[in-house]
């Protein structure tokens, strides 16, 4: 027996010891702790003890027999624990697959088949329905064939027929591993590359096999996508795996559609709506070296690989790729550090890049890869402001925004409307004494839904029945004040009867597969006008579409965020980037009160790229991010004092150091969420080294702190919202 160091998922930043047989790093064992059982990763064996062995507990169960993480990935994850001054084990076990999580054994590598029956090859003498025989026959003479096979050979309704009446079974075979997906590449149709690609694709393919790190900075419709696919190309070729990080919901069938006709391979997808099955055999296909190609959402950063080749991230600025709970990494982060780790090339992505990485690449941490021209005949969308104050507005919309519409929708468009309030309006006012429906448990308006005929809370979810009367006043005067996309999609089908309207937001999407059915009737024109919130502004590309227009964002123009200009800018040119991507020229039109805004001019103007650089340059004047490192304390309680104290008494311990600087507590943009205040501390130097090492040596005293322990606090390395 000897001692093993186990890293348990709870919040404690230590490791226990377990008495066993000795261990790989990285196996799963089963332990109890307290009255729990728990599944952990061992991280080391030691010789000595420091309780005596008998006070020991030996592990209940070995549950691998090759560790699940490799001397690399438990490496990463012992790295991304200390840079985040998050538990171990809570972070380890947050990059394992779910089905890992739990203390069963890695199944099987299996396959499901279809196999002929005795009684069914004695039917088959029979006479029987000529598609069922057709079944029969082929599974006769082909024998047990794989069920996907199956399903693309054969109706659903005959399988299952089949099945029902015994003539075939299903059997879960075990299955080798078929590592020779390489010579099964059979590339499709490669454009001719423009210049700008042909150089960005020469300087990767280049230099394989070396860690660098490159951001593409292409205008939208420039073909980023096809120096992806170009760079990939010879990646594969040599037998190196590749994984390709998307957005949240960026992972539309269009995307996958183009990779798999590129390079004729199975693609192994991991994004939120897989169930726990399909997301670990993925896992284990790309462990095992069987599949060539990943491509997937956040947490896809911590797949294992057999022999990983590069790393792509797409729309590499998209805010999804940062973790707002539990471990709080940033995807993009830990793909550099992989790579570097790796030695491997990384491709960072984007027409609107974050701040971070553009100073990174002005800097020349990064190498910068520039496309500046859409590719073929399309040309940029043209870009304009409407001043709305001296307009009528119906439906929030500006009575020339209106006519314009009109025109593009005659002339066989389709129209893109962004609003970036879901609902009917976001807030129900009285008439008579102006008193506003709140939420009580987050001090903020309900959102009115109409069509459902509900108030909701979007920070908590509180849901209720749309008063009659004031709760005030008991007017029944009670009015729904601004626009949301739902009242936008009532308006516009009144004010556009003879065009077909579809609204595109996270209640119209809600369930699998209902986004890729929207999109693709909108590609086959089904609808004119769309209608919707961020998720119209992520990667699509709609080849009908000529106007974008962009209602009320003033709001972000005077935020408190720091950040908020730089989302601003971002979606603004994705949006307008949805505009004219093929042959019919685009424009994009931004409503504002605030025409003559200094950002909305610069970026009309001189576009993304000249905005960010100009954003970089005031940054660095204001002390900010990039140019300052933050980490965020973040500290919440149901009574306000509790979580301002905690903060307070933090705040104290940052004296030691005069470079390092504590500002706060301030309240979090959203103050209160579901009956709890939220406060927020903000701790900055100008060396990340510096600052880790404060916060690493103040941290055993704040975990320690009474005050803590009333109320709920976790720390956010790099915060990219302060919400
Ligand atoms: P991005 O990813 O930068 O938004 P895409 O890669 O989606 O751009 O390219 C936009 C359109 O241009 C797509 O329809 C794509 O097929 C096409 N395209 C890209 N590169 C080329 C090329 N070299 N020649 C012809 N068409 C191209
Ligand atoms: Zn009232
Ligand atoms: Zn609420």
């Amino acid at each position: 027996m000897s001692i093993v160091q186990v890293a348990l998922p709870v919040p404690m930043r230590k490791l226990f010891d377990y008495l066993s047989p000795s261990l790989l790093p990285g196996t799963r064992v089963l332990v109890e702790f307290g009255r729990r059982e728990l599944v952990g990763i061992v991280i080391a064996s030691r010789g000595d003890a420091s309780v005596e062995h008998d006070k020991l507990k030996s592990v209940k169960s070995v549950l691998d027999d090759k560790p699940v993480f490799d001397a690399p990935m438990l490496a990463l994850g012992q790295w991304l624990a200390g840079y985040l001054h998050h538990p171990l084990g809570d972070l380890l076990s947050s990059m394992l697959p779910a089905g890992l999580r739990r203390a069963q054994p890695l199944p099987d590598m299996t396959i499901e088949m279809l196999e002929l029956t005795p009684k069914g090859e004695r039917q088959l003498e029979q006479k029987m329905r000529a598609k069922q025989q057709q079944a029969l026959m082929s599974l006769l003479t082909q024998g047990a064939i794989p069920l996907e096979q199956a399903r693309e050979q054969f109706s659903l309704a005959v399988i299952k027929a089949c099945c029902d009446s015994a003539f075939v079974v299903r059997k879960s075979v075990l299955r080798e591993p078929s590592l020779d997906w390489q010579a099964h590449i059979s590339l499709g149709n490669i454009p001719v590359p423009t210049s700008e690609q042909a150089l960005a694709i020469a300087t990767v393919t280049a230099r394989l096999g070396r860690f660098i790190t490159y951001l593409l900075e292409g205008v939208t419709g420039s073909g980023k996508t096809e120096v992806y696919l170009q760079t990939i190309q010879p990646v594969l070729l040599k037998g190196q795996q590749v994984l390709v990080l998307v957005p949240e919901i960026g992972l539309t069938p269009q995307t996958v559609k183009r990779f798999e006709q590129r390079f004729g391979l199975p693609i192994g997808l991991l994004h939120s709506g897989l169930n726990d099955r399909q997301r670990l055999t993925v896992w284990q296909q790309a462990r095992s070296g069987e599949i060539g190609l990943v491509i997937g959402t956040r947490s896809a950063v911590f797949t294992p690989f057999k022999s990983l080749g590069l790393i792509i991230v797409d729309e590499e600025h998209d805010e999804s790729y940062k973790q707002q709970d539990g471990p709080r990494y940033h995807a993009r982060d830990v793909a550099v550090v992989r790579a570097q780790r790796d030695e491997i090339p990384l491709i960072l992505g984007s027409a609107t890049p974050s701040l971070e990485s553009l100073n990174n690449a002005l800097h020349h941490k990064y190498q910068l890869l520039q496309l500046h021209q859409r590719t073929g005949h399309a040309k940029m969308a043209q870009q304009n402001i409407m001043d709305v104050r001296s307009h009528s507005l119906s439906y929030g919309l500006a009575d020339p925004m209106v006519q314009k519409m009109q025109t593009h929708l005659r002339a066989g468009g389709q129209v893109l409307v962004f609003v970036n309030r879901r609902g009917y309006a976001p807030s129900l006012v009285c008439h008579a004494c102006g008193h506003v429906e709140l939420c009580q448990r987050c001090d903020a308006p309900f959102t009115v839904h109409k069509s459902v005929g509900r108030l909701h809370c979007h920070r908590c979810e509180n849901v209720r029945p749309v008063p009659r009367q004031c709760a005030q006043c008991a007017s029944h005067d009670v009015l729904s004040q601004g626009v949301g996309t739902e009242q936008l999609e009532e308006g516009l089908q009144r004010l556009f009867p003879q065009y077909s309207s579809v609204r595109v937001d996270s209640d119209s999407v809600r369930g699998k597969d209902k986004l890729p059915q929207l999109i693709d009737a909108i590609n086959r024109n089904q609808h004119q006008i769309l209608i919707g919130t961020q998720i119209l502004s992520k990667g699509h590309h709609f080849p009908r579409v000529t106007l974008v227009v962009i209602m009320d964002v003033d709001g972000a123009l005077f935020s408190v965020d720091v950040r908020a200009t730089e989302k601003l800018a971002q979606l603004i040119t994705q949006l307008s980037g949805r505009a004219g991507r093929e042959n019919r020229h685009g424009e994009m039109w931004l409503q504002s009160h605030h025409p003559d805004h200094p950002l909305l001019q610069d970026l009309i103007h001189n576009g993304y790229a000249h905005f960010a650089r100009h954003a970089l340059s005031e940054r660095k004047a204001a002390h900010a991010p990039p140019f300052v490192q933050q980490t965020l304390f973040r500290a919440e309680a149901t009574e306000l004092n509790a979580a301002f104290e905690f903060l307070n008494e933090t705040k104290a311990l940052f004296t030691h150091n005069a470079a390092v600087q504590a500002l706060g507590p301030f309240p979090a943009v959203q103050f209160k969420r579901a009956g709890r205040f939220r406060m927020l501390l903000t701790v900055q130097c100008y060396s990340r080294k510096t600052l880790h090492a404060s916060i690493a040596e103040c941290l055993p005293v704040i975990e320690a702190s009474k005050r803590g322990k009333k109320v709920r606090w976790s720390i956010d390395v790099a915060p990219t919202d302060v919400s």
